[in-house]
C-alpha cells in the first residue's frame, strides 16, 4: 500500500510528506520544508529506517515554506526538484521574502529541473500519481492525486475548514474557488485530503463544512 508519513515542519507549520510503497520502498518526498536541523534529521532517520528510496523531490507550489529544505534533500539524495514551472518567480523570490520574514536561509533554493504540468504522471513503486493544476493560491499550485488510495496532497489549495491565501503573488481568490469547485470537490466524497498545513480532512467533509467555499 501507500503509507504517508508527516512531519510538520518550520516557523510556519508547514506540513512536509514522505510517500511511500510499503512494497517497493520507493517513496516521494512532497513540500520539503524541512528547515532546522532537528527537522533533517527527523525525515532523514525515518528513510533510513524505513530503508527508502527517494526517487522524487515533488512540490505542490513554490512559497518559501514548501522549499527550506529542498537544497537539502535534493543533495543528500540526488534528486532534482519538481514542481509547475508557473512558480518559478516564486522560487526566486525566496531570498527576498526570507528577509522580509527575518528568515535566515539555510542555503540557496535549488534550481528546478522537471516540469510537472495537469495530468502527469509520478509513479511511487506500483502507485501513480496524477498531478492536477489548481492555480489560485499560486500561480503553479498543483494537487498530487492517487486514485487507488483514494488520497489527495493538496499543498494550501484546500485545508480543514479552510482554502489558501490568495493575496499573495499571482493568487486570485475567483481562479482558487472555481478550480477547487470543478477539479477539487469532483473527486470521490471519501477521497482522504493531507494538506499543506493543519489537519487531514476529506473532500465531503470540506464540501460540507468548508465556510469559504
Ligand atoms: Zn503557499
Amino acid at each position: 500500500m501507500l503509507k504517508v508519513k508527516c512531519f510538520v515542519c518550520n516557523t510556519f507549520c508547514e506540513n512536509s510528506y514522505v510517500v511511500y510503497d510499503s512494497n517497493t520502498k520507493e517513496c516521494a518526498i512532497i513540500d520539503a520544508g524541512f528547515y532546522y536541523a532537528d527537522e533533517e534529521d527527523a525525515v532523514t532517520d525515518f528513510i533510513e529506517r524505513e530503508k527508502l528510496k527517494v526517487k522524487y523531490l515533488l512540490n505542490t507550489h513554490l512559497h518559501l515554506d514548501h522549499c527550506f529544505g529542498a537544497t537539502y534533500i535534493a543533495n543528500k539524495y540526488g534528486v532534482g526538484l519538481s514542481a509547475d514551472n508557473e512558480d518559478i518567480m516564486l522560487l526566486n523570490l525566496i531570498p527576498q521574502q526570507c528577509e522580509m520574514f527575518g528568515i535566515k536561509l539555510n542555503a540557496p533554493a535549488p534550481e528546478l529541473k522537471n516540469i510537472i504540468k495537469e495530468g502527469d504522471i509520478i509513479k511511487i513503486g506500483n502507485y501513480p500519481l496524477i498531478a492536477i493544476s489548481v492555480p489560485g493560491h499560486s500561480p503553479g499550485s498543483l494537487c498530487y492525486y492517487c486514485k487507488e488510495e483514494g488520497i489527495l496532497f493538496s499543498g494550501d489549495v484546500l485545508f480543514k475548514e479552510s482554502i489558501g491565501r490568495t493575496d499573495l503573488y499571482g493568487g486570485s481568490y475567483k481562479a482558487l474557488n472555481e478550480n477547487i469547485t470543478s477539479k477539487i470537490f469532483t473527486l470521490p466524497d471519501n477521497t482522504i485530503v493531507y494538506c499543506g498545513h493543519g489537519p487531514t480532512t476529506t473532500i465531503e467533509y470540506e464540501k460540507e463544512y468548508n465556510p469559504y467555499l
